[in-house]
């Protein structure tokens, strides 16, 4: 039965998060327009640490697009990139933001930019996927910047030392070709300070995701997803340390007076993949309006790197990084989830199979089958795109989503 969608409760402390963004993006328009830094393009779930010690400011080119998505202007830029041989069916952050430069366009222009800020040089990190290479790639051929990069094994069951060692050893590699780039010398106590700032920042934002262990949770997946800006883009600085302290100081006191996120929450489920960003808003509503509140999820907990460790920042980093869940077997993958489902008390599981980014679908191998034969918990599989919206059919999924939430009743 189709029910009416709901806002859900605003949190105050957007207004923090908006000034924490814009002080972030001024700096680097202060870098590109000045040349007062250096400027380093780093994937995700790079080494942000390290460039951030060594005196870079760091642009996340996913974070751009998601900011395209989010935006709802990817679907003009992708056919631009597929024009010049890149695939519909590779990830859509790519598309839509090699599409988006080579008409020159940004959102970053409404605040100040004339274009994306021109690397001094790449970074990347294997971990999550092939793609960031290719795409890293392409600007370093434009920009004439050198590309640096990290290999990590994927589908890693057992984290061997001999695989920590490896990546600790790529990472220490990146050494002396920064210090000639950014003629900044190394310094290991630098390196071991931005390392404790990014584990001070990653356990306060865990410590945000699991106020949502709560019934009622004061956040929502829709939230975190937007709230989770600078532990992506800042992670190693001290401003992501003290928005996070804001954000955690609010939803705790929401704990302490038992306000939801939603208006009213009768279910709790897992979100599994890569958000919607261009229906982050649109869903957000449905969901409230099913009284059904998305409580955790696998992208959020993806920036959780709170085993990096100060005394040891180069094995911690590769310890770190390559224990994340993109980077694991499906049989290390169920037992996270498995966990995650029970700590959170969920009754449900949605799975995002996002067409162009085949690391963050994990239906597709049978894993949503096994995990149900041990928790029981029901499960839901929506096709849909991260940043590409003719990939999802919205009438079909909300008729999917609703059927299912009204299936969930039965249960509870
Ligand atoms: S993990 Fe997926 S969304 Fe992220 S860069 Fe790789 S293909 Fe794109």
């Amino acid at each position: 039965m189709s029910r009416q969608p709901k806002e859900p409760a605003k949190l105050n402390s957007v207004n923090d998060l908006r000034k924490t963004m814009d002080g972030y993006f001024s700096r680097l328009r202060e870098a590109d327009e000045t040349k007062n830094k250096k400027i380093a393009w780093c994937t995700s779930v790079g080494p942000a640490e390290l460039l951030y010690s060594m005196g870079f400011e760091v642009y996340f080119p996913e974070n751009h697009g998601a900011m395209l998505g989010a935006g709802k202007m990817a679907d003009k830029y992708i056919p631009v990139a597929v024009a010049q041989g890149y695939s519909p069916d590779i990830c859509s952050y790519l598309t839509s933001d090699i599409g988006a430069f080579l008409l020159n366009e940004t959102p970053l222009q409404k605040s100040g930019f004339k274009s994306v800020p021109r690397p001094d040089v790449l970074v990347f990190n294997t971990n999550q996927c092939k793609e960031v290479d290719d795409w890293l790639s392409f600007y370093a051929r434009h920009f004439k910047a050198p590309v640096l990069g990290i290999s990590t094994p994927l589908s890693i069951k057992e984290l061997s030392s001999n695989i920590i060692n490896a990546v600790a050893g790529q990472i220490k590699d990146l050494v002396p070709e920064l210090e000639k780039i950014s003629g900044v010398k190394f310094d290991i106590d630098k390196y071991r300070e931005t390392t404790r700032l990014s584990h001070d920042g990653c356990a306060l934002w865990r410590e945000v995701l699991e106020t949502a262990k709560h019934k009622p949770s004061p956040i929502n997946f829709f939230d975190s997803a937007i709230h989770m800006g600078p532990i992506v883009v800042m992670r190693g600085t001290q401003y992501a340390v003290d928005y996070y302290k804001i954000l955690l100081a609010e939803l705790e006191e929401k704990v302490r007076n038992n306000s939801g996120s939603l208006p009213k929450e009768q279910f709790r489920i897992y979100w599994d993949g890569m958000p919607l960003w261009y229906k982050l808003s649109g869903m957000s509503k449905l969901f409230a309006g099913l009284d059904t509140c998305i409580v955790a999820s696998t992208y959020c907990n993806s920036w959780v790197f709170d085993d990096l460790d100060p005394a040891d920042p180069f094995g911690s980093a590769a310890y770190a990084y390559s224990k994340l869940f993109i980077v694991r077997t499906d049989e290390k993958k169920e037992i996270v989830l498995q966990n995650l489902l029970a700590d959170f008390s969920c009754n449900g599981i949605i799975y995002h199979d996002s067409k162009t980014c085949s690391r963050n679908s994990n239906n597709r191998f049978g894993l949503q089958n096994r995990l149900f034969e041990k928790t029981k918990i029901p499960f839901l599989e929506i096709n849909g795109d991260l940043c590409d919206s003719r990939c999802y059919s919205e009438e079909q999924s909300i008729t999917a989503i609703e059927t299912f939430i009204d299936q969930l009743a039965v249960h509870v």
